[in-house]
């Protein structure tokens, strides 16, 4: 028997993860993610992938980044009623960050209706609150390294990705095939994190290469960080750092408080300290 793998998202783009498994006996959707970014992109949401959301027997999902986990309250919204399998960590993160999209959503349609920014009328948006915490119902917990099944015919089991808390690589095999999906991809050596387990074996091997066309820097950022807060130090201003509000951020305060605590005579001089 046949395993089909269909891509709905994260395909020519690098968001709205949403991958379909099928088997002769189980349909899986594997991560469940929100397009984002520019309007061409995030008008996308609006188009339904076609994997049937009542007819799935569940969700497997690598980690909570929106673009990976975003569109689960439109999918139960849409009629999905089955687990979604994930690791404790993004449990809890999803906890915080499904209700905390709904209101974006619902304040963009708000928007498009004051400005008449739209071609639906009115314009709705893409789940609530209400969606979100269904969705969060729904949420099934599994320790790594568990095998659990989530359909019939289907094993699965995750390992550490070591992108962000509770980010996992997922293990899955059905009809004799391993398929392993690594989500995205964490570095070795990053303060906070597990470093990423090696995967040991896989018929297929789907990897998330977001940045797969860049070197990332032999030495870690500390030297570029202590250079721009010294230097809105002395000049007694802000230092304004856009980072992803889930991952690095955390990465960012600790090498701060890292800094700190090294005793660095320009950081402890700092106006104000961030
Ligand atoms: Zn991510």
């Amino acid at each position: 028997m046949s395993v089909a793998l269909t891509f709905y998202g994260a395909a020519g783009t690098v968001t709205g993860s949403k991958f379909l498994l099928e088997t002769g006996r189980a349909r899986i959707l594997l991560e469940c993610g929100m397009f984002q970014g520019p309007r061409e992109l995030s008008e996308r949401n609006w188009t339904p992938p076609a994997v049937g959301p009542a007819t799935l027997d569940a969700v497997l999902l690598s980690h909570a980044h929106i673009d990976h986990s975003g569109y689960l309250p439109r999918l139960v919204r849409d009629g999905f009623r089955k687990p979604i399998y994930c690791s404790s960590g993004t449990a809890d993160l999803l906890r915080i960050m499904l209700p905390d999209a709904a209101p974006l959503n619902e304040e963009e349609a708000e928007h498009r209706n004051r400005t008449g920014a739209t071609t639906h009328r009115p314009a709705l948006p893409l789940f609530t609150v209400e969606d979100a915490t269904r969705a969060l119902a729904l949420v099934a917990p599994v320790a790594f390294g568990t095998p659990f099944s989530p359909a019939p015919g289907v094993e699965a089991s995750f390992s550490l990705s070591g992108h962000i808390l509770g980010a996992a690589v997922v293990h899955v095999s059905a009809e004799g095939r391993r398929l392993v999906y690594s989500g995205d991809l964490g570095r070795y050596d990053v303060p906070i994190m597990r470093d990423p387990e090696a995967v040991a074996e896989a018929d297929t091997l789907l990897v998330e290469s977001t940045y797969g066309d860049r070197l990332h820097q032999k030495d870690d950022a500390t030297g570029v960080l202590i250079d721009a807060v010294t230097r809105a130090a002395k000049l007694r201003g802000w230092l304004l750092m856009p980072a992803f509000a889930i991952g690095r951020v955390q990465e960012l305060l600790y090498r701060l408080r890292e800094l700190e605590d090294s005793g660095d005579r320009d950081l402890r001089a700092a106006p104000g300290r961030a």
